[in-house]
């Protein structure tokens, strides 16, 4: 549905927020809006979004999204670099999710390359 809101939060709707990115419309220009459309693929289970945003380095062989998580809520912390003109760049965020077992929350720094244009994930940073 075109109106559905992103998951992402942005208040714009899904369809012109990740979906553009989803659908392979449009590629995110920043980091944190590759990042944003990432946790929204993993809010509306786009398994082949997230493992064509991962690096080829990086990326696990196998990868399932767990059915059971309901990711519900991004928050952006903070960035570096990730912007037009750079080559990499950290996001700093909160994902909030909802499991049978409860709820909980991921905290991650996450470092992101440009690659041939593309922003990608590489991994996180502990
Ligand atoms: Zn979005």
């Amino acid at each position: 549905m075109p109106t559905t809101p992103c998951p992402c939060l942005t208040g714009r709707p899904y369809a012109e927020c990740c979906g553009q990115f989803h659908r392979g419309d449009a590629l995110a220009p920043t980091a944190e809006l590759l990042m944003r459309s990432r946790f929204s693929a993993y809010a509306v289970g786009d398994v082949a979004y997230v493992r064509r945003t991962w690096h080829a380095t990086t990326c696990p062989p196998e990868l399932e999204l767990d059915d059971a998580l309901r990711w519900y809520r991004l928050d952006v912390l903070g960035t570096t670099g990730g912007g037009l003109f750079d080559a990499d760049g950290t996001v700093e965020f909160r994902a909030f999710y909802r499991a049978p077992s409860g709820a909980g929350v991921l905290h991650e720094v996450s470092r992101f390359v440009r690659m041939d244009g593309e922003w990608v994930y590489l991994d996180a940073i502990v």
